[in-house]
């Protein structure tokens, strides 16, 4: 198989794997337990909790352990819109209209709830419109939350400019940084955003546990009501194996960060096939690889668009339109091929209707229906690559010809 479908998730790491083991097995003791076993389990997500503090450069009690990227957006969502309502009676939330479906449905839910919701253009680059959303910020605007990348293009919104703008008005500001966090350095600190949501499963670690940042400067209301876990945060007993594996997958991330390519021989066109997987090394390596794919296809398949390539992206997404091809029929024969892609976001497959981000960005039905998310990881190797533009091209062209 030919995985291209890093944005819908990621394999487990095998050094997640055995770190998590002894969680899932003899530890199993409750953290909140005075027992031996709940005392090293407290221990665990402790140092669970400093290495995605390290991978973000913040305080370790700025990190709160959710059950994953969707309960982190609901949880900046609702708490800042509970806090607030109850200091100034604050109603009003500003986003995209490129969100992942966890703020989308979320503001929609919230918008049944009496919220309004002021969603906010795209240009055709996918970049969100900073003159827009910046005139949207009112006195009783209680949240800005815009997503850091964009999990359908890759394309990175201009968060930094966006919340000194949320700054200089007193509102606060929350990011879905799920797709971005471990692909480039995301440090909330330096963006100027007081939450930030992220997600295990995105970087190597397993599915079902996630982090909201919550900086010490903002007040947080808790969206899960119970024990004291996470100091009164996110009450439930700890996932504490998918914590130590999230723990350890932001360890790896801050490591491959920083990693270059030992040669550069690995992206080189040139290069040909390789003996045996050789994975792309760091981002940069990665990006090389992502655009030797993208270049490779535009030039064999006519009619090919990149869609949202104009501006900075993730380093792995490639989002492609292949003009009079349908994507949801080539995305069947790839898969038959071996080649895993997808069409718009994992969580609207199938879903008739075409990309709300391809549409945002002024892209008619046709060339929305006729585009791919192949998104590249760490281990994706130069020959997969090759072999992936020996396969594209000739099933695109046997789906255009019908
Ligand atoms: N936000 C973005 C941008 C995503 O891409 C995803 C997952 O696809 C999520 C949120 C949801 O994260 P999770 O699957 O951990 O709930």
């Amino acid at each position: 198989m030919i995985y291209l479908d890093h944005n819908a998730t990621t394999p487990l790491d095998p050094a997640v794997l055995e770190e998590m083991m002894p969680f899932l097995t003899a530890e199993y003791g409750n953290p909140s337990s005075l027992c031996p076993g709940g005392k090293r389990a407290a221990a665990a997500i402790a140092r669970a909790r400093d290495q995605v503090a390290a991978l973000l450069r913040c305080a370790p009690d700025e990190i709160v352990f959710t059950g994953g990227g969707t309960e982190a957006d609901n949880a900046a969502l609702r708490s800042a819109l509970a806090v607030g309502l109850a200091a100034t009676g604050r109603r009003h939330l500003v986003t995209t209209l490129v969100e992942h479906s966890a703020i989308r449905n979320l503001g929609r839910a919230l918008e049944r709830e009496g919220v309004e919701v002021s969603w906010g253009p795209v240009g055709t680059d996918g970049v969100p419109d900073v003159g827009w959303l910046a005139d949207r910020l009112r006195p009783d605007t209680a949240l800005l939350s815009v997503m850091l990348a964009n999990n359908e293009t890759g394309v990175l919104a201009p968060v930094a400019e966006l919340a000194a703008i949320a700054a200089a008005k007193g509102v606060p500001v929350h990011t879905d940084a799920v797709q971005a966090v471990g692909r480039i350095p995301v440090y909330p600190a330096e963006l100027g955003v007081g939450m930030l949501s992220l997600s295990a499963h995105k970087l190597y670690g397993p599915k079902g546990v996630g982090a909201l940042y919550v900086s010490r400067r903002v007040r947080f209301r808790p969206l899960l009501i119970g024990g004291g876990q996470e100091d009164g945060r996110r009450a439930g007993t700890e996932n504490v194996a998918g914590i130590v594996g999230f723990g350890k997958a932001c360890e790896l991330a801050a490591a491959w960060l920083e990693s270059t390519p030992a040669t550069g021989r690995e992206t080189g066109p040139q290069s040909g096939p390789q003996p045996g997987p050789v994975p792309a090394a760091g981002p940069a390596a990665l990006a090389a690889l992502r655009d030797r794919f993208e270049a490779g296809l535009v030039a064999a398949i006519p009619g090919t668009a990149v869609n949202g390539g104009g501006g900075s992206r993730l380093p792995n997404t490639s989002n492609l339109s292949f003009a009079g091809v349908a994507g949801d029929t080539l995305l069947t024969l790839l898969a038959r091929q071996g080649l895993c892609c997808s069409a718009g976001s994992a969580c609207a497959t199938g879903s008739p209707e075409p990309s709300h981000v391809l549409t945002a960005m002024g892209f008619d039905r046709g060339r929305a229906k006729s585009s791919l998310r192949f998104s590249l990881g760490r281990t994706t190797a130069a020959a997969e690559i090759d072999e992936a533009l020996a396969l594209v091209p000739r099933l695109a062209e046997r789906v255009r010809a019908g």
